[in-house]
């Protein structure tokens, strides 16, 4: 795997990236986000629009390959990043005087765009999170440019010589989109692939598709495309070497899906799920499977929520007690905070940063004497496990972690 593949490594503001050309007209604006350019003597078909501020940045790559209108954008998926910019490639065509171009996605896509408007705070605070965004700059765009043309399981269309294939997949999302275009054997993927573990299971957001993203996967795979351009980091060249990656990323999710499927069978509980699946040594090492976003405890997650509900299987735990009352009776058997924070520090030093956090919670929770220098320490936990962790997700959740506990400090 290349430096730029790395989705922590990518270049997230608009003037930053660069143009990928390939054979045949086909470009690739590799921001933080990837957009497809597709010439044809027709006219431009762009495949995923990026963030809202990218717009603009786009339309200045499309004009500097061609004056030719962009008579269809497509949307790979309803994400921020894949979905937002086409403010500006509209604007453009209404100061060239072409006509505005047909925007196509799938069915779900409206059906996204209108939760997000009714749960725009909600998506605020989660993204804030999940992407580190600071205080004082929005978290989620507030207007949604909506499809004019979606379909259900597959569309083709064509554009002077060229032929679109688009057909839909569900992965990261519900509403993927993934386009064939024959003539050049070329696929422009969106985020099934993203040169990361997939991000199924994400802490924050809804269900994901482990099963049907490696059938969408085995389905590109099967056109033996040449060129692979991805929602994410550096294109994929050659039949062979595309199979490749599409068929391992598969065999992985079926895998992980396999296995919880048997345990559940096995009558196993979440506990006991979580911490005996197995990730063999192909799939650490892979280049295509890097848990730089998602992760596979976050897929086993996902595998969970999909078949079971949220009972772990102790009786205990049906109508639990708050955290509060619970720490408060240990803290009061233990009845030496202190003791509980020297024992968290020990587990640290031995390299059990997990399990240090967990009983340094309890002087937390009980609101026991203690609780700032609890709650210091518990920064540092979190700060150390941030700078071992590679899924941006889960780094940015610890370090998110770090940023309450001093808004909590600074407050009293
Ligand atoms: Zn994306």
């Amino acid at each position: 795997m290349s430096e730029d593949t790395n989705l922590g490594s990518m270049p997230l503001l608009a003037s930053e990236g660069e143009i990928k050309h390939f054979d045949q007209g086909v470009h690739m604006l590799q921001l933080w986000v990837n957009v497809c350019i597709i010439e044809t003597d027709e006219g431009v078909v762009l495949f995923d629009v990026g963030l809202l501020f990218n717009g603009p940045r786009i339309v200045e790559e499309v004009r500097a390959i061609t004056d030719k209108p962009v008579r269809y954008v497509i949307y790979g998926h309803g994400h921020a990043d894949h979905a937002f910019g086409v403010k500006a490639v509209i604007e453009d065509a209404k100061e060239r005087g072409h006509p505005p171009p047909v925007i196509i996605a799938h069915e779900n896509i409206p059906k996204r765009f209108d939760r997000y408007q009714e749960m725009l705070p909600y998506h605020e605070h989660i993204n804030r999170i999940q992407f580190d965004i600071p205080d004082e700059m929005p978290a989620y765009v507030r207007k949604y440019i909506y499809p004019n043309l979606t379909y259900q399981e597959a569309m083709s269309f064509r554009l002077g010589k060229t032929t679109f294939e688009l057909r839909h997949a569900k992965g990261e999302t519900d509403d993927a989109t993934w386009m064939w275009i024959p003539e050049r054997k070329t696929a422009c993927v969106s985020d099934l692939w993203v040169w990361s573990c997939p991000n199924i299971g994400n802490p924050f957001k809804v269900q994901r598709y482990e099963v049907e993203w490696a059938q969408g996967l085995e389905e590109i795979a099967a056109r033996s495309p040449e060129l692979l351009l991805p929602g994410h980091g550096s294109a994929l060249r050659g039949a062979d070497e595309i199979r490749d990656a599409c068929h391992t990323v598969a065999r992985a999710l079926r895998y992980l899906h396999e296995q919880v499927v048997t345990m559940l069978n096995q009558g196993k509980w979440q506990e006991e799920i979580l911490q005996g699946f197995e990730w063999p040594d192909e799939f650490t090492k892979s280049p295509y499977l890097a848990p730089i976003y998602g992760h596979p405890y976050f897929i086993v997650q996902a595998i969970l929520r999909r078949y079971h509900g949220w009972f772990d299987g102790n009786a205990s735990h049906l109508f639990p007690s708050p955290s509060r009352e619970i720490a408060g009776e240990v803290m009061g058997l233990i009845g030496n905070p202190e003791k509980v924070i020297e024992r968290a520090r020990a587990l640290e030093k031995e390299g059990q940063t997990q399990l240090a956090l967990h009983i340094v919670d309890f002087v937390i929770e009980s609101g026991a004497e203690k609780k700032n220098e609890a709650l210091e320490l518990k920064a540092q936990l979190l700060k150390s496990l941030a700078e071992r962790e590679k899924s941006l997700i889960a780094r940015n959740i610890f370090l998110g972690g770090v940023r309450q506990i001093k808004k909590t400090l600074r407050k009293q």
